[in-house]
């Protein structure tokens, strides 16, 4: 099996929907991706979090065989971000975000994770990302992602890492904003003109599109009848999405397909709660059940 490393933020969020609330929980990109990855591939996670950040949630990672070896703890106060969302579920509305340890991390790699054969630099500082990228021996697969808030206020750093980076998982309204270009198919274009080999755009509620090699694949998303919560489905998209292509190792066509299939499953299970509430509560055999689903949705002569 081949390692997976994630750097990103590992957070307490407080987030509101209209279907509920839920103050300081376990949140952050890193968290999402590797909690989600790791039903698929061994996983090692570099982030750190403040002395406030409970032992409980260290411990679901834990169980999930997440290497913390890369997680450090700092004096102060763990990253916080707030956020809400309308009736329209595909937009987050960030209400707050306190970097708080994050603003002087400087992380200096464990040996045991310099060679990573897939890399995702989750969303946070585009700096952050560059710095992992180079402490590592080049992997097979360097995927990122990022948001508006690093957009807006890094755009030359984000524009470096991605010239450096070989796939972006990033959602469609961050896709329009990095490349200025409000068509989809022209934005994936413009993203490739960075010179990556493969781009995927979340849509949300309306599933997600990989442009890579001159072709495109679409997969939808999983119609549920309850969403309570949209908070870490990009995130989890990619850990299904990085976690299927290191567990399955081909990189072709079809393992790009069925590894967006994976991600689209691994979101759909996200939204169903707050938090990772769902995912601590899911069984293997449900991604299986959900990605048979998948295929027998898409399916028609
Ligand atoms: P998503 O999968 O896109 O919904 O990502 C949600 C997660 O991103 C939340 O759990 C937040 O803690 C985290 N997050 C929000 N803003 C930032 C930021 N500026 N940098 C890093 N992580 C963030």
């Amino acid at each position: 099996m081949s390692d997976l490393l994630v750097v990103g933020s590992v957070a307490l969020d407080s987030v509101k929907t209209p279907f509920g609330e839920a103050e300081e929980v376990l949140g952050g990109s890193a968290t999402y991706f590797s909690y989600a990855a790791s039903f698929f591939s061994p996983v090692q996670l570099v982030a750190v979090v403040g002395e406030d950040f409970p032992q409980a949630h260290l411990d679901l990672l834990k169980r999930r065989q997440v290497d913390l070896t890369g997680l450090q703890v700092a004096k102060g106060r763990t990253f916080r971000w707030a956020g809400e969302y309308g009736y329209d579920l595909n937009e987050a509305k960030t209400l707050d975000t306190q970097l708080n340890v994050f603003a002087d991390f400087r992380p200096d790699l464990p040996d045991s994770y310099r060679q990573p054969s897939f890399l995702f630099l989750a969303n946070i500082d585009p700096d952050l990302q560059w710095e992992i990228l180079h402490q590592v021996e080049r992997p097979r697969l360097v995927a990122m992602d990022t948001m508006n808030f690093w957009i807006n206020g890094k755009r030359q750093a984000v524009e470096r890492i991605l010239s450096e980076a070989d796939a972006l998982i990033i959602n469609d309204g961050e896709a329009r904003q990095l490349t200025q270009e409000p068509n989809l198919v022209k934005a994936a274009e413009a993203v490739l003109a960075f010179g990556l080999q493969l781009v995927v755009i979340k849509r949300g509620e309306y599933g997600a599109v990989l442009f890579a090699h001159g072709n495109f694949f679409f997969a939808p998303a999983f119609p549920l009848a309850a969403v309570l919560d949209p908070t870490g489905a990009g995130d989890s998209f990619a850990g299904g999405f990085m976690g299927a292509l290191a567990r399955d190792g081909g990189m072709d066509e079809a393992g790009l397909r069925r590894a967006v299939v994976y991600g689209s499953v691994m979101a759909s299970f996200a939204v169903e709660d707050f938090s990772l509430r769902r995912l601590t509560r899911l069984r293997p055999e449900e991604i299986e059940e959900r990605f048979r689903a998948f295929q027998e949705m898409v399916t028609f002569r």
